[in-house]
């Protein structure tokens, strides 16, 4: 049990500062309230309210497409990667429903 422990925090430990690195400012979860061109608002599951910048460098993805500024919409839930400087680096929405 001690040892499962120590493994679990062992493998914590490698993986909060790659992931931090690999992302710069970490993430923001949650549904999207509002939007415009310059900035994201997102409520979190905890039910705080996230606004995130966006800007010409932040990349769109519909699951694993590419998608754009446009496919934003109010009420989608979204994964958002926060560069260094806690703009939006990449914007991950849900995939399209297939028709
Ligand atoms: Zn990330």
């Amino acid at each position: 049990m001690r040892r499962n422990l120590l493994a679990t925090l062992a493998l914590l430990l490698l993986l909060v500062p790659t992931l931090a690195a690999a992302h710069g400012g970490g993430h923001a979860m949650g549904t999207i309230t509002a939007f415009d061109a310059d900035h994201i608002e997102l409520k979190t599951q905890d039910g705080k309210n996230v606004s995130v910048k966006l800007g010409a460098e932040t990349k769109y993805f519909r699951g694993s497409d590419k998608a754009s500024a446009a496919d934003l919409a109010v009420g989608l839930r979204c994964m958002v990667h926060l560069a260094a400087d806690k703009s939006a680096a990449e914007v991950h929405l849900p995939a399209a429903p297939k028709t």
